[in-house]
């Protein structure tokens, strides 16, 4: 790519995780944003980043002494942060808010623009402060701070943009300010819509239906969403109820999912919306000098000790882990990594199907598991799943933790110090799962059912494991999934896995070597900007 001569972009996103202190991620996809403005940074690539600036961020989530989950909040103060000395006001629920736009200045030509409604001028001065928190109006109230706000602050800052990149439904709102500016200067709403159309792309992540937000038309209109367009403007853009995800396929000249098989279940779960954009695969990547320990790369690189350097990082592992629970796990023992967001679909507690099997490996040691992950606040199932875990832990001493309060520096920590990383959605919900990646980076070797992104990169018993064979939703039904997968968990598990672990180290190390050597390029963040670049923003 000529760096020189290519569209300027301005990407979209509620959240970025940068790193762990700075509260402005919640997961996943925070941690592509993140890890795309860092890549984008690196290739000195013409790309700005809009978002928010939380005063709260996301959860601090905990575990009381009688287990039961409970989140906590804290206004945090960012010293790092600029002030432009610009503001923009939107309008919300007819009243005017005013938002104070920062800059994340560490990101050189790639600053993140974050806009900020926590000041003395605004009444409410609480819809930037608390990441995913509440639903319903408040989320509504970000949309427009993000999205409307957003496209004003760049005129006011007066970047020039080619290409508005929409990174998840969230954004959309964005596309009713620059169709109002196409009819400002004299254009029929079809030509500002079809105007808009070829300047914007958009991504799409949830590929279960529900996890696609939606909002009944008249609680935009009330909330001020509208924008001045019509109601049945707005129909035609996003239907009825106006579904965010539908808005951003119509209002993008392209639109992509987070991996090949993602792009697959999105153009069937989207089929029948009309006057949409096509659904292309662009599998995630991860930028490797956030997530990928240095010792196991130039291991790696200069055919060194492999199997020394892994047991370093495992051994702090296991520190980190003794420090925050007092458990000291065995550093010659199979560890097996896992952390997911608790939602049902992740099956975090998949493991624990058969007491009978897993009870005798859990107590002689033979297999240790260290978990972590969070759930949504207001979600109770996923609170319950959490509180289940916990008990494990409490059930198996020594062979089962959990890490609370889930962030991005567990999350290397895990990714790096795990033997192997486990991960058992019913698959084809998990969309991508970029962990995956970074612990394949690391040597760690993935366990995992063929969703997201493994179906791409695995190669069964070379650089790591499969298992399921590929069964899904499309062919059982939820419980028989489960049952067969299951039983495919353990058969691998216990046949493949720790055969290979405790009897042939040296088959072990072949495959980390393997796994790093097969994943470092292919899902690098650097494979992706080029794919995002020649497929979505350079027309
Ligand atoms: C990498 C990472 C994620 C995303 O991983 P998935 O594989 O999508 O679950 C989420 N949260 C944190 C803290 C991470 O480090």
């Amino acid at each position: 790519m000529d760096v020189n001569n290519l569209p300027r972009v301005a990407y979209f996103c509620m959240e970025y995780g940068l790193n762990s202190d700075f509260k402005a991620y919640a997961g996943g996809l925070g941690i592509l944003a993140g890890d795309h403005l860092k890549g984008a940074k690196d290739l000195n690539l013409p790309l700005v980043g809009i978002g928010l600036k939380w005063k709260q961020g996301y959860t601090d989530q905990f575990i009381d002494d009688n287990g039961e989950v409970y989140d906590t909040y804290h206004n945090y103060h960012y010293n790092f942060l600029k002030d432009t000395g610009v503001k923009v006001t939107v309008k919300v629920r007819k009243v005017d808010v005013v938002c104070k736009v920062w800059k994340l200045d560490e990101f050189g030509n790639n600053p993140i623009y974050l806009l900020d409604t926590d000041i003395p001028e605004n009444g409410d001065a609480w819809i930037t402060g608390q990441l995913y928190g509440w639903f319903g109006e408040e989320r509504i109230a970000q949309e427009i701070v993000l999205g409307i706000g957003g496209v004003k602050a760049l005129r006011a800052l007066e970047i020039s943009v080619d290409v508005y990149h929409f990174n998840e439904g969230h954004a959309v709102l964005a596309a009713t300010e620059l169709i109002k500016e196409e009819m400002q200067s004299g254009r029929s709403f079809e030509l500002a819509w079809e105007k808009v159309r070829s300047k914007v792309v958009f991504t799409t992540h949830t590929p279960i239906v529900e996890g696609n937000e939606s909002h009944d038309l008249y609680k935009l209109e009330y909330m001020g969403a509208f924008n001045g367009l019509t109601k049945s403007q707005m129909v035609r853009l996003g239907d009825e109820p106006f579904n965010m995800t539908i808005a951003g396929l119509r209002l993008s000249r392209k639109a992509n999912a987070v991996a090949k098989l993602h792009a697959e279940t999105a153009n069937k779960m989207w089929k029948t919306v009309a006057g949409r954009s096509e659904i292309i695969g662009i599998t995630n990547g991860i930028h490797k000098p956030t997530w990928v320990d240095a010792r196991i790369t130039k291991a790696f690189d200069n055919d060194g000790d492999l199997w020394g350097a892994h047991l370093a990082v495992k051994k702090e592992l296991i520190e980190f882990i003794k420090e925050r629970t007092g458990i000291l796990l065995d550093a010659q023992k199979l560890l097996i990594g896992f952390s997911r967001r608790a939602a049902p679909y992740k099956r975090s507690d998949l493991i624990f199907t058969s007491e009978e099997i897993i009870a005798p490996l859990l107590k002689s040691g033979k297999i240790q598991i260290v978990f972590s992950g969070k759930a949504h606040p207001l979600d109770d199932t996923g609170k319950e799943i959490v509180a289940k875990l916990v008990r494990m832990m409490k059930k198996y001493p020594g062979s089962v933790v959990f890490l609370e309060n889930y962030d991005m520096n567990i999350g290397r920590e895990l990714t790096r110090g795990s033997d192997i990383w486990l991960n058992n959605p019913r698959r084809p919900l998990e969309a991508s799962g970029t962990s995956g990646m970074k612990a394949a980076m690391n040597g760690v070797l993935n366990c995992s059912i063929l969703d997201g992104w493994w179906p791409e990169a695995c190669i069964d018993g070379v650089n790591g494991w499969q298992f399921g064979d590929g069964v899904s939703l499309n062919d059982l039904s939820e419980a028989e999934l489960d049952k067969h997968d299951t039983l495919a968990l353990y058969d691998t598990l216990i046949n493949r896995v720790m055969d290979t672990y405790y009897n042939n180290r040296e088959k072990w190390v072949e495959m980390m070597k393997e796994s790093i050597r097969t994943t470092s390029q292919e899902f690098s963040v650097e494979r992706m900007l080029d794919e995002y670049y020649n497929k979505m923003y350079i027309k």
